[in-house]
């Protein structure tokens, strides 16, 4: 579509009416001659400007408003755009969008679509659209720097460099390829492409190896709660989470899903996990909320496997809890409120011969929560706190990033004396893999799944 038919999209930008403040945002080539209709001139680019809007059938005046103008290409979409600051009432911004509606090719926006003719127009990358919707979403001040870093570029440069340099690696080998007939091409220009494949090879496993981190103040830091039914963990669930999260009840096995809590544990998001019982089961809705269950908590950080300390079973051992694959496992024997001196002591110096931290808890009178809460929140710090902030946020990341990897070992793996053109095909195949990351690339598919996740007037 050439760019004069383009459609001209309008939304409500902030918050839902009645608010002190509704800005509506337009975007597209009638953007300027919607303003003009509204308050009868463009103002000056970049300048709040007070204006009367009215209604251009009836002359009638809607609201009065600070109007922006940011005409093209030096906008955020790079198309022209306009902003109406209007007081927030519902019937304000009704009559407004009234109005615009009966314009020629003006229609109401689409979930995301600003943010997608920037990305169209060259404004942001796929990378950069992504951090704008994490620091949108943004709940801790973790997750709204590391949203604001990777929508300032913080991958999307850095991948988009990598892809510069495999494209000279590979404009080596293509000039070999091209002028090979030509006596005195030197021999070895594999090699010096090779090597800087390698460098780039290491540097890009560098930055991968602290995704994980990342992907995590996406999603929480991960803490299962799991252990036997009626060990207390939906209490405890909802001791740590102060809220009525989970239903907490006496009869075995009621809690069958996992159910996740997200806290902000010192400004750090944390993803709590309440699994079903992990026992034996016949029912088959049970077993499938165990089978589910198993599958959260080999996937958490930490796992707290919680038993009953009132309850002089084997199953109350910590033992169970050496069969999860987990990375870290605390134990917490709870119910301390119902049994005298006698266990707490024997616990105490259970705990000092066990590998794993040990904690005595009551999640119902709350004793114990204390210590184990500061605990738990300075592994947590501990976590994130790493010195370099992680470029890979989300796993899209991590796949394209482990598929550029392969594909320069394949390139490597040639060696010096191997084929020009293998060497170049499994390095045009690394450099695609990264623009799919930026979406320098074909990446019409991923585009439905990126913008699904924004609101409208974004
Ligand atoms: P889950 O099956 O592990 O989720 O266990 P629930 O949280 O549903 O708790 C089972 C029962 O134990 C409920 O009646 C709770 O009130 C009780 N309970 C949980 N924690 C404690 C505790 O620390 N002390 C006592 N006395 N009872 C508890």
């Amino acid at each position: 579509m050439d760019a004069a038919s383009r459609p001209t999209i309008f939304a409500l930008s902030s918050g839902r009416p009645p608010a002190a403040i509704a800005v509506v945002r337009l975007c597209g080539p009638r953007a300027g001659a919607a303003l003009e209709k509204l308050i009868g001139r463009v103002p000056k680019p970049r300048q709040a400007t007070l204006a009367r809007v009215r209604d251009p059938a009836s002359g009638e005046v809607i609201d009065e408003a600070i109007t922006l103008w940011f005409p093209g290409p030096h906008s955020e979409t790079g198309e022209d755009m306009a902003e109406v600051q209007l007081h927030g009432s519902p019937a304000v911004v009704a009559a407004v969008f009234e109005a615009l509606r009966t314009f020629e090719g003006c229609r109401p926006a689409e979930a995301g679509e600003f943010t997608r003719r920037a990305f169209e127009n060259g404004r942001l990358d796929l990378t950069a659209i992504e951090g704008l919707a994490d620091l949108i979403a943004a709940e801790t001040p973790a997750q709204r720097r590391q949203g604001f870093r990777q929508l300032k570029g913080l991958i999307g440069d850095r991948a988009e460099a990598w892809r510069q340099h495999i494209i000279a690696a590979l404009a080596l080998i293509e000039a070999r390829i091209d002028f090979s007939d030509e006596a005195d091409v030197p021999e070895d220009l594999l090699g010096p492409a090779l090597r800087s494949a390698k460098e780039l090879r290491d540097e890009i496993a560098g930055a991968l190896a602290k995704s994980s981190r990342g992907e995590r103040l996406r999603d929480g830091f991960a803490v299962a709660i799991t252990g036997p039914p009626n060990a207390g963990k939906s209490t405890l669930l909802n001791r740590l989470a102060q809220r009525d999260a989970a239903i907490v009840s006496a009869h075995p096995g009621t809690t069958r899903d996992a159910i996740e809590v997200h806290l902000n544990l010192g400004g750090y998001p944390v993803t709590l996990i309440d699994t079903a019982g992990i026992r034996d089961s016949a029912d088959p809705v049970e077993q499938e909320g165990i089978r589910r269950a198993r599958e959260r908590v080999a996937m958490a950080d930490l796992v707290l496997w919680l038993t009953d300390a009132s309850a002089d079973s084997a199953e109350a051992g910590g033992e169970v809890a050496e069969n999860l694959s987990a990375a870290d496992v605390w134990v917490l024997r709870n119910k301390i409120d119902l049994v005298g001196d006698k266990c707490c002591a024997r616990n105490e110096s259970l705990s000092t011969n066990e590998s794993k931290k040990t904690f005595l808890i009551s999640a119902l009178t709350g004793a114990g929560i204390e210590p184990m809460a500061a605990t738990l929140s300075a592994t947590v710090q501990e976590f994130f706190s790493a010195t370099e902030a992680p470029m890979v946020t989300r796993a899209r990341h991590r796949r394209a990033l482990e598929e550029t990897i392969s594909a320069l070992d394949r390139a490597l793996a040639h060696g010096p004396s191997g084929s020009e053109e293998l060497v170049a095909e499994d390095l045009r195949s690394a450099a695609t893999t990264l623009g799919r990351l930026t979406g320098r690339v074909d990446v019409e598919d991923l585009l439905d799944v990126i913008f699904r996740d924004f609101c409208i007037g974004k």
